[in-house]
């Protein structure tokens, strides 16, 4: 198999390029997709043809396995082959699915507590230090300790009461990097109800993954789609939302909401396991990017594979290469992907380009495409690069030295 004869290039921490720092300022959260949450869609059990299809070909992807595995998700339209240029620049063929990107296959909620009385039950989880915390009201009253920063304040010290954005404008303001002022010191929730119902979002995935020389970063895709056709997102860009004085904690399935993108997960928990497709090695809850499989973090006996790669990929004789899935306090589903990616979009039917958005200096991988964030802000690319600067990254002041606000350098930069 030639995949095993690539090795893979360390994705190392490169602290003096601007752009895996720009890669990791823009999370998926800001990203161009809007979702709706819609509740149908009930347990079916996945048919013994997929299972029987993933343990004997998990990487020759057909229209009939591909309608099975997602056969729980809300699907609005395919899937259908067509053409796709991967992020490498790779022509190929992709399939193409379109759903309503709803928590369809289980509860979704609550994340954030009212009260510093309310326990683990009114709350989600925040993953910290690779654990995962039950957010209840002790959490939130403790934060100041927590994070050893006094200035942590979520809650009326009188009444208890805790700072929630529990409107649609709150959410819109606080759920997002460049957290408006007046929604620091809350925790930050969106609820189903505020997104818009005609949103779809389409995945176009590779049918048979093309291997790349260097890995790269799931910020800008998301790591891939789950079976119960939610998106497997990237890291949540905690810096940014602790930076501001917020937590924007996860329900106890690993998923939040936001404007953008709707409910999305940022951790592989075992709400997973109902839409799961067997294998020898346990379950598969979904497809990465790259067209790769992603499993559970676990096998069937429980252990962990030990001979994971940096990405939690490895190759076994049944199902060649795959990921298993991080740690749901590792805060990162897929540590990176290993193979060109494709493209997801808000607008269903787009042909998908996804090396148009990594064209610029440097070339190649998941990032900003610094030109066309140039000319969208009126400035040179060299111009837009100098403000940036090294790490770490102040978007507020390379917006003042380009003269646009942060939210306006955000979005040229997201691509919008
Ligand atoms: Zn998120
Ligand atoms: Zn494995």
């Amino acid at each position: 198999m030639s995949d095993e004869k690539l090795v893979l290039a360390v994705n190392s921490n490169k602290n003096s390029d601007a752009n895996s720092v720009l890669a990791s300022l823009i999370p998926s959260q800001h990203s161009l997709y809007s979702l709706v949450v819609s509740l149908s869609a009930f347990m079916m059990p996945v048919s013994l043809n997929a299972q029987s299809n993933a343990q004997s070909n998990a990487q020759m992807l057909t229209v009939d396995n591909i309608q099975a595995y997602f056969s729980r998700a809300n699907i609005i339209s395919g899937p259908t082959i067509v053409d796709c240029t991967l992020s490498g620049g790779s022509k190929s063929s992709c399939f193409q699915i379109t759903v309503k990107a709803g928590p369809s296959s289980h509860d979704f909620g609550p994340w954030c507590p009212e009260s510093v009385s309310d326990s683990a039950e009114s709350g989600g989880i925040w993953l910290e230090n690779g654990e995962v915390n039950d957010v209840d009201g002790a959490f939130i009253q403790n934060l100041a300790t927590f994070y050893s920063d006094s200035n942590w304040q979520l809650y009326n010290p009188e009444t208890g009461e805790i700072n929630v954005t529990n409107t649609f404008e709150k959410c819109d303001g606080a759920a997002k990097p460049d957290v408006e002022p007046e929604y620091q010191q809350h925790c930050v929730e969106c609820l189903n109800d505020y997104l818009n119902e005609d949103a779809s979002i389409t995945y176009t995935i590779p049918l048979s993954p093309i291997r790349t020389a260097s890995t790269s970063r799931t910020n800008t895709s998301g790591a891939g789609v789950a079976f119960n056709g939610i998106r497997l997102d990237g890291s949540a860009p905690v810096d940014a939302i602790l930076g501001n004085y917020t937590l924007a904690p996860f329900d106890d399935c690993g998923g939040h909401i936001n404007l953008n993108v709707g409910y999305h997960y940022h951790a592989a928990t075992d709400c997973l396991t109902d839409t799961s497709v067997d294998t020898n090695e346990g379950n598969a809850i979904g497809l990465a990017m790259d067209g790769y499989w992603i499993l559970a973090r676990r096998l069937s006996d429980g252990s962990i594979p030990d001979n994971l790669d940096q990405c939690g990929g490895h190759t076994t004789e049944a199902l060649g290469y795959h990921y298993h899935a991080g740690d749901p306090g590792s805060n990162a589903i897929l540590g990176c992907l290993t193979a060109e990616t494709g493209c997801v979009s808000s607008k269903p039917g787009q042909v998908c380009d996804a090396s148009a958005s990594s064209r610029g200096p440097g070339g190649g991988g998941n990032r900003p495409d610094f030109s066309s964030a140039a000319i969208k802000l009126g400035v040179s690319e060299n111009v837009l690069i100098q403000a940036l600067g090294r790490p770490p990254l102040d978007l507020e002041k390379a917006a003042e030295q380009l003269g646009v606000t942060a939210s306006e350098l955000q979005q040229a930069l997201a691509g919008e």
